[in-house]
């Protein structure tokens, strides 16, 4: 009887111990969201120990185990040494892991979200301006798992929205016309160079955006709106939230 092995590449999202030398891992992987073993690893004789960090992009060999698979070997594709070194862009990492775990399913097969992580990580690892790839980064993930806010189209009545909107529904999950604005007395404040930035986010590649020059006054304002529709959406705050904005007001 053979031992059924696969290989997947994967991201290293986090990592607790367990038993005497052991660690489970959360993985992103094109096939979903992922827990596996690593037995052994943290023994000093282990041969797999310096290819499993954290927020690392590897290669896995896996042999599939009863209650989690189990790696057999890795070898590491992308290391993020710079995201991994500088606290912010750390920050940036816990809070992209957090937030894939939340808007994932375990072993549900997407391939696209796995290449947006991957992209995010690298985005978050070179990037200039960390803080908008990870906006860009929520507006797609929201996208690609069903959740996009509409931008476009008033929420209530669908008519195309002007630069006169200036109204954002966390709870309709849109922008609301100045004729419907108070279709919820709880939607926030958002200024002009806010909606542009929001539009702009959710409708340009990455290259494009990182290259943005923004006041920091409407980053600011771009992450608050988004935030407060995630919270809607995931009813509670993310765990990693704290650390990122204290990281961030560090840099
Ligand atoms: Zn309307």
């Amino acid at each position: 009887m053979g031992e059924r092995i696969y290989r997947t590449e994967a991201l290293i999202l986090r990592r607790s111990d367990a038993g005497e030398a052991d660690r489970v891992m959360l993985l992103a992987t094109p096939g979903g969201k992922r827990r596996v073993v690593a037995r052994g690893v943290r023994k000093t004789t282990s041969k797999l120990a310096g290819h499993l960090e954290l927020f690392t992009r590897v290669g896995l060999l896996l042999a599939i185990g009863r209650t989690f698979d189990v790696i057999t070997q890795s070898e590491i594709r992308d290391s993020y040494a710079t995201l991994r070194a500088e606290l912010p862009r750390l920050s940036c990492a816990y809070y992209a892991a957090e937030l894939y775990d939340c808007f994932s399913q375990e072993d549900d097969e997407h391939p696209e979200i796995y290449a947006l992580l991957a992209q995010t990580f690298t985005a978050l690892d070179r990037s200039a301006n960390p803080d908008l790839a990870l906006r860009w980064y929520e507006l797609r993930l929201l996208h690609l798992t069903g959740y996009r806010p509409q931008l476009h189209y008033c929420i209530v009545c669908q008519e195309a929205l002007t630069e006169a909107a200036s109204r954002f529904s966390p709870s309709l999950g849109g922008v609301l016309c100045p004729e419907h604005e108070s279709a919820d007395r709880a939607a926030l404040t958002m200024s002009g160079p806010a909606f542009r930035l929001l539009r702009y986010l959710q409708s340009q590649p990455l290259a494009v955006v990182e290259s943005l020059r923004l006041s920091p006054a409407v980053r600011s304002e771009a992450e608050s709106l988004l935030r407060a529709y995630l919270r809607r959406l995931l009813e509670r705050d993310l765990r990693s939230v704290a650390f990122l904005d204290e990281a961030m007001r560090i840099e």
